[in-house]
């Protein structure tokens, strides 16, 4: 497998300087969720550092994966947010041979979640929303519903998310609208 100092390495040449703190802190979330959660630390850890590998790839590189891999074709109706993940997974495959799927899996559903997601799933969607290089209205919010359960946290990202997008008109992911509608109850009463 790759030394830290490799995978670091290569992320940096993929990634943008912000982008790379960004994963950086992405990186720190997920393990600290890790282990209140139980999960293993060092996959989290890993899974959060290269959630974002696949970010800023040209869109022809999105589309060229979508066909090469045979992905569902409606993928091609969606952009960069949606594909940096449900497609961005590819790319880290390709540049990580012998990742652990369970991280490619996180990595595929880190933007939209799904209706059923694994601990590691959950933590790596969590974590890319509350790290500490985060600043917007409802963040702090979401760090304490974290810290209580990590259900209620996936429930409150994604309702925020719905939210956010429904305001400015924005198409939302179907398996966005499944995530919400798998975890909204851990909110309720
Ligand atoms: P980032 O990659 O660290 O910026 O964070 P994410 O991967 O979570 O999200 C990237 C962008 O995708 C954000 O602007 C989200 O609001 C947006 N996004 C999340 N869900 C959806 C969706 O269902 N549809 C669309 N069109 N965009 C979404
Ligand atoms: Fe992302
Ligand atoms: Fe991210």
């Amino acid at each position: 497998m790759f030394s830290r100092d490799e995978i670091l390495e290569k992320l940096k040449a993929q990634v943008s300087e912000k982008r790379f703190k960004h994963c950086l802190g992405v990186e720190k979330a997920a393990g600290e969720l890790a282990e209140r959660y139980g999960a293993d630390v060092a996959t989290a850890r890993l899974a959060g550092l290269l959630h974002d590998y696949a970010k800023e790839l040209p869109d022809s590189d999105f589309l060229a994966l979508i066909d090469q891999y045979k992905l569902d074709p409606d993928l091609k109706n969606w952009g960069n947010n949606v594909w940096h993940g449900m497609v961005g997974w590819l790319k880290v495959r390709a540049d990580f041979p012998g990742i652990a799927p369970e991280i490619l899996r996180a990595i595929e559903s880190h933007t939209v979640g799904s209706g059923e997601m694994t601990t590691l799933d959950k933590i790596v969607y969590v974590a890319d929303y509350i790290e500490a290089g985060r600043d917007f209205e409802g963040v702090e919010e979401a760090r304490e519903i974290a810290e209580r359960s990590l259900d209620a946290a996936v429930a409150y990202e994604t309702a925020r998310t719905v939210e956010f997008l429904a305001q400015k008109y924005i198409k939302i992911y179907p398996q966005t609208i499944e995530t919400y509608n798998a975890y909204i109850e851990f909110l309720e009463g």
